[in-house]
């Protein structure tokens, strides 16, 4: 299968050109002016940008959780990534504790194959660490599965002690993996979940009252003074709240290898939305959570000057009916997670780019280039270049989109962004070749995607 994309603005991280592609199997041939070799398909892009396909590092599809499981699965939740641009996707395997690293990702893998419309990896969730798990660390690397990711919060249930991340931290200095660090106090915030539970404190917006900003701070500075103490890099996931940011500002200052992951939501949403009337709060019921909405200016800054290197999803649906009901009366039953696969491009392009907080070049590096680079995909993904993945977003920057459940394809009965227009959407896809959603509608197919072997750090 060959085809030809005709007449677009070809976007890099570093160049904006006018130009065809000639993608030819599964990778970008060639590149060039007026290109005149037949193909089995032409795509006319006039007026359209090309981007490199979207990589989404932080997703959680068919995940357990608090008594349920995330709404989307590999098929619903990877061709929802589609429609929105993205053509890769990072998932996270979870080892429950008396379990191996093995075992976990022999369960994940089950879960995508057969089913992921796009291409997929994993990174491996550790809540326990020993001799054997740590052989098994080294293993997974030479696997593809080279980024870990630890939790400083939820006790007795993901957290591990310092002892151990440190361990952990060591080991990839060894073995080239990357850590990955929730960074909440855990400890702290069981405390004062129990305090407000005790007191009668059982709304929505309770669950982000008892996760404090400096909570998060304060494990976003000791996870990357672990890192430093360990000589290796650290990578902060879904960093929310302008304090942390701050502690990742000061370290990267210091010359550290610190890298942190910010996400829609936090750019978009605040924690005004908790307040909305009766139950809807939950639907933002998310960790860490929504911050006060001056955050907001605080995160673009943090992108535009790259003290943040990746904005990914934390895709983690659970549906209002039935999923986020269990907590009705007890906000810390409420499984925690939203919707977010299939708008990141469209709202960092439409918030980001159109209101020029960051640049054309800047949204793709954020949104595909960096995380291809931190997590072992550069230059395969992450580019459009002769020799790379065929895997391309072709944008209409000028088409306008209503974002809601109605007009998007997750599998999740609400939206947090329902109602809100956004200008600049994808309306056709290529993933490694192959025209997945084409001038709007799917045209893939579930399992198509294939699993990606990672290779280590390129920091
Ligand atoms: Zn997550």
């Amino acid at each position: 299968m060959t085809l030809l994309i005709k007449n677009g603005t070809i976007v890099t991280a570093t160049d904006q050109y006018r130009g065809d592609v000639f993608i030819d199997g599964e990778t970008i041939s060639t590149i060039g002016m007026s290109l005149t070799m037949p193909a089995d398909r032409i795509i006319d892009a006039t007026g359209k940008y090309l981007f490199p396909g979207g990589i989404d590092v932080h997703t959680h599809l068919d995940m357990p959780f608090g008594g349920t499981t995330s709404s989307d699965d590999f098929e619903t939740g990877t061709i929802a990534a589609a429609f929105g641009g993205t053509t890769t996707v990072v998932d996270f395997a979870i080892q429950y504790r008396g379990q191996t690293l093995h075992h976990a990702w022999e369960t994940w893998m089950k879960k995508a194959e057969g089913k992921a419309a796009i291409d997929y990896g994993f990174h491996m969730i550790i809540t326990e660490l020993n001799d054997q798990v740590e052989q098994e660390m080294d293993a997974l690397v030479g696997q593809g599965v080279t980024s870990f990711k630890l939790f400083m919060a939820y006790p007795g249930v993901f957290m591990l002690d310092d002892a151990s991340i440190f361990k952990a931290l060591l080991r990839t200095g060894k073995n080239g993996g990357t850590i990955c660090m929730h960074a909440e106090n855990g400890g702290v915030i069981d405390v004062l979940v129990k305090k407000a539970l005790a007191e009668g404190k059982t709304a929505p917006k309770y669950h982000a009252l008892t996760r404090p900003a400096r909570a998060e701070a304060e494990a976003t500075h000791r996870a990357i003074a672990l890192a430093e103490m360990a000589g290796v890099p650290i990578y902060i996931v879904h960093l929310s709240a302008a304090e942390a940011l701050e502690m990742v500002t000061e370290a990267r200052d210091r010359g550290l290898p610190a890298y942190a992951e910010t996400c829609p939501q936090y750019l978009f949403l605040s924690y005004d939305n908790y307040e909305e009337p009766g139950f809807d709060g939950a639907k933002y019921v998310m960790s860490p959570p929504l911050r006060a909405r001056e955050t907001q200016d605080r995160l673009w800054r943090g992108l535009a000057f790259n003290d943040l290197q990746a904005i990914s999803t934390d895709h983690c649906p659970f549906c209002m009916k039935e999923q986020k009901v269990l907590g009705e009366g007890d906000f810390s039953k409420i499984p925690n997670g939203a919707p977010g696969i299939e708008t990141r491009m469209s709202l960092v392009y439409d918030g980001g780019v159109r209101s020029g907080k960051i640049s054309l070049n800047r949204f793709v590096e954020l949104t595909s280039t960096s995380p291809a680079k931190i997590f072992g995909l550069f230059p395969r993904q992450g580019t459009i270049a002769p020799g790379s993945d065929a895997d391309i977003g072709v944008c209409d920057p000028e088409k306008k989109l209503r974002l809601g459940v109605k007009t998007l394809h997750m599998r999740v009965d609400y939206n947090p962004y329902e109602g809100r227009e956004v200008t600049g959407a994808t309306d056709t896809v290529v993933s490694r070749g192959k025209i997945v959603v084409d001038a709007g509608k799917f045209t893939g197919k579930a399992g198509a995607g294939s699993f990606l072997k990672r290779s280590t750090r390129q920091l």
